[in-house]
C-alpha cells in the first residue's frame, strides 16, 4: 500500500457482490467501528460482504472477532507461507481453536511463498512452508471447511503437494495470477480460482489468457485489500469498494457481462463457504 496516491474513487456500483478474501485489519479496521466503516463503504457499491483473511496468529484472532462484530464479515484464518517457521505448538493449538470458530469459513491463507526466502529477513524455508502448507491441508480436512491457498512462483510444488496429501474437498487458490496451463490443472482438479486486481494488470498477458479458460461455477472474485489495487489505480490504496472495477475487469477478459459474473461470483462464494 502507498500513501503517495488518493484513495480511488468509489466505482458505479455493481451487486450483488463478496469479496473472497480481503485484509481488513491491515486496511486499517482495529475494532467493531472502523470495520463496520470499511464494510459499508463496500456495501454502497455493491460489496455486501467480505471474507477477512489471517496472515499470522495476531491477524487470526482479528479476523474471528471482526466477523463476530459484523454479520457482513466472515473470517478465515492460517499462518502466511512466509511465516510458516513461527507454527509451533501453542500457535497450531490456537489457528485451530479459531479455524473452528462458525464464523470462520476457511482455512487460509496457505500454500507456497517462493519469491520471499532470501530476500526477505526472517522468511520460512521452502521446507518449513512445506511443512506448514501440510498441516493447513490436514486441518481443513478435520474441520471439513475449504483450504485457501497462496500462491506465488509455486505451481508445480503446491499441486504435488496437494496431490500427495489428498487435497481437501474445497480448495480455492487466492489472487489467481499464474497462466493458462495452470489454470487448466485447477480446473481439472475442480479448485476455485478466485481473481483479483492482477487481472486488470495491462501486463499481465499470461494471467489474461488464462481468466476465460476458467468455468463460470469456479471462479471468485477478491480485492486482496488493500494491496493490488486495479488498473488504474495502482500505487493507490484498495479497500473492498474497489472490487467492481476488478469484476468489470473480469468481465471484460473473460467477455461476459459484469452483471452475470457477479450474480454467479456471489452464488459461487455463498456455496464454497457455506455463506447465509
Ligand atoms: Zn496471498
Ligand atoms: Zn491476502
Amino acid at each position: 500500500m502507498s500513501k503517495s496516491r488518493p484513495a480511488p474513487e468509489a466505482p458505479e456500483p455493481l451487486a450483488p457482490l463478496v469479496d473472497a478474501h480481503t485484509h481488513l485489519d491491515a486496511c486499517g479496521a482495529t475494532d467493531a467501528a472502523t470495520t463496520a466503516a470499511i464494510v459499508d463503504r463496500a456495501a454502497a457499491v455493491g460489496v455486501g460482504r467480505v471474507v477477512t483473511v489471517a496472515d499470522d496468529l495476531h491477524a487470526a484472532q482479528f479476523a474471528v472477532r471482526a466477523a463476530h462484530w459484523d454479520p457482513r464479515v466472515f473470517a478465515a484464518v492460517a499462518i502466511h507461507p512466509t511465516r510458516a517457521n513461527s507454527l509451533d505448538d501453542t500457535t497450531r493449538t490456537e489457528i485451530e481453536r479459531l479455524a473452528a470458530d462458525p464464523r470462520c469459513v476457511a482455512v487460509g491463507e496457505t500454500g507456497l511463498d517462493l519469491y520471499w526466502p532470501g530476500k526477505l529477513d526472517g522468511c520460512a524455508e521452502p521446507a518449513e512452508q512445506e511443512e506448514g502448507f501440510r498441516w493447513h491441508i490436514d486441518l481443513a480436512k478435520r474441520l471439513g471447511k475449504p483450504l485457501m491457498i497462496h500462491n506465488r512462483e509455486a505451481d508445480d510444488d503446491l499441486l504435488r503437494v496437494l496431490h500427495s496429501e489428498g487435497a481437501p474437498e474445497t480448495v480455492i487458490f487466492h489472487c489467481f495470477s499464474s497462466g493458462p496451463e495452470m489454470a487448466r490443472a485447477c480446473v481439472d482438479a475442480g479448485y476455485h480460482l478466485s481473481f483479483s486486481g492482477t487481472v486488470s494488470f495491462r501486463n499481465a498477458k499470461a494471467l489474461r489468457e488464462a481468466a476465460p479458460l476458467v468455468p463460470r461455477a469456479q471462479v471468485l472474485v477478491e480485492t486482496d485489500a488493500p494491496f493490488l489495487t486495479p488498473h488504474p489505480f495502482r500505487g493507490a490504496p484498495n479497500e473492498p469498494y474497489c472490487l467492481p472495477y476488478t469484476v468489470r475487469a473480469l468481465a471484460d477478459v473473460r467477455g461476459e457481462s459484469a452483471s452475470e459474473l457477479a450474480a454467479a461470483t456471489t452464488a459461487n462464494a455463498e456455496r464454497v463457504y457455506g455463506l447465509s
